[in-house]
């Protein structure tokens, strides 16, 4: 009768919407044929940044840290540190004493940096870093110790000794003027000389990828890789310098550091990037830059979210069709809030509350099934294409030194691999599948970006003391 025709709609037309999100939400599922192929790329990319003729078309920079030697266990001495670029700034004092059992004290302080101060002068970004170490001196009961210092600076830096980095371009939320193309520690330097209070001995720039693995090196010598996939992403390793055809010099290793969150600049990852991925990127602060970041890590997922709520809102598939100005804001997907929704132990109806709570009204108990659905499928792509630009990676090492089977360890930090509840989990899985011989540990690293530039800086004034004598 009439009534079983009206069901009849009803089902037909849920089953149609059912079928157009998940066309939608196929365009960002990666089969194993794609991810295998970002993995080839990334390899191809990785030659082309080490050779000396080609390095220009790299879009993953492959830049020297010159960090070559690992602790031995023989540096001592307090050590201050900076750590600029990652979720928090903060300035550290570590305490490394030498002899076995390697011991490292810490004190640190956590400072914010206004959004102003990250997007306003260089002068007034660099004066506000030295504030922040008065003011950490003073709380130390140090004012005006002169100490050996080490600065995290995650960002893109062109070196040719380690204690000069030449920013080739901001990334994440900063775009402080004027500092583009300078030496980081220059402009350090000029901002402590303006404050005329104390003098500072200035012996790294590190980023933050290597100081977390030499952080987890100084516990597990297997560590040679370092990982990053926070509010941004990087990974760092020890390569040969024979491959290092940039840098001179055939012996030993130096490590990389890849800056591979600007890999798919040059259309590496064009035929996998859908129409939210585009949205994500012209509304970023820099188009077409840092494409394999801006689909991995944590300042962008949230936003990939959205702008495919959003369409689905405005196809009627969501919250009833009504999009509201909640919506229609950004940033409001923080980190926090994807590993929240997409944890196992909870109920729908505390995701409810979570999106309640963003301020997303939710009509019926499907739009918080569907909203969760998205942020999975969107964090599962992030986790598969970091695992396989891993896989590159860790097989590169591997012929490297002509082996079958390579066992390795990587350091990791950033609140994403962190806190998410699934992250690592599934990029380890991408990694073991791609990349089958390799046997890899992760070590998750704590506090590792400055503790690592505060060893680098350690070694460094190791061996420069050794060269004096
Ligand atoms: C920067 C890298 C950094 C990474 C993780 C990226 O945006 O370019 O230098 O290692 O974020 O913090
Ligand atoms: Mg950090």
């Amino acid at each position: 009768g009439k009534g079983a025709a009206m069901v009849t709609a009803v089902a037909y037309r849920l089953a149609v919407q059912h079928d157009e999100r998940q066309r939608v939400l196929d365009t960002l599922r990666l089969s194993r044929e794609q991810l295998l192929d970002v993995k080839r790329r990334m390899s191809e990319d990785m030659e082309r940044g080490l050779s000396k003729q080609n390095h220009e078309q790299s879009s993953v920079k492959m830049l020297p840290s010159y960090v070559r030697d690992t602790p031995d266990g023989t540096e001592h001495g307090d050590f201050l540190a900076l750590d600029l670029g990652g979720s928090s700034f903060r300035v550290l004092l570590v305490r490394v004493r030498s002899g076995k059992g390697h011991n490292v004290d810490m004190h640190h302080k956590i400072y914010s940096i206004p959004q102003e101060t990250m997007q306003g002068t260089g002068e007034e970004l660099f004066s506000h870093i030295v504030d922040c170490i008065a003011d950490f001196l003073e709380y130390m009961g140090m004012s005006g110790a002169s100490l050996p210092l080490g600065f995290t600076f995650s960002f893109p830096c062109y070196q040719t000794k380690i204690d000069q980095g030449i920013l080739l371009k901001w990334t994440k939320g900063f775009n402080a003027s004027g500092c583009e193309g300078q030496d980081v520690l220059t402009l350090l330097k000029d901002a402590v000389r303006r404050r005329r209070e104390f003098d500072l001995n200035f012996v790294a720039v590190v980023n933050d990828t290597v100081g977390t693995m030499m952080t987890c090196c100084y516990e597990d010598p297997q560590c040679e890789v370092g990982l990053i996939v926070g509010t941004g992403t990087n990974c760092c390793y020890m390569e040969e310098m024979q491959n290092f055809e940039r840098v001179e010099g055939d012996d030993g290793r130096m490590c990389v550091n890849m800056e591979w969150g600007a890999f798919g600049e040059n259309g590496e990852l064009d035929d996998f990037c859908t129409a939210f991925d585009h949205l994500v990127d012209d509304s970023s602060s820099y188009p077409g830059k840092q494409r394999y970041e801006k689909m991995i890590s944590g300042m962008y997922l949230g936003e990939i979210v959205r702008n495919v709520l959003i369409d689905f809102t405005s196809k009627g598939l969501l919250f009833r069709g009504k999009l509201s100005e909640r919506l229609k804001t950004r940033g409001i997907f923080e980190t926090k809030f994807l590993a929240q929704i997409e944890s196992d132990r909870l109920a729908m109806r505390q995701v409810r509350s979570i999106l309640q709570h963003l301020g997303l009204t939710i009509s019926t108990c499907d739009d918080s099934v569907l909203v969760k659905e998205v942020c999975s499928v969107v964090s599962r792509r992030a986790a598969q294409l970091c695992g396989a630009g891993l896989a590159a990676v860790v097989d590169k090492i591997r012929q490297n030194r002509n082996l079958n089977q390579l066992s390795i360890t990587v350091g990791v930090d950033g609140t994403l691999y962190k806190t998410h509840p699934h992250f690592s989990s599934i990029m380890q899985e991408t990694l073991q599948d791609l990349a089958p011989q390799c046997q890899v540990t992760f070590h998750k690293s704590e506090d590792g970006s400055g503790k690592g530039a505060a060893l680098i800086t350690a070694v460094a004034c190791r061996v420069k003391s050794a060269e004096q004598q």
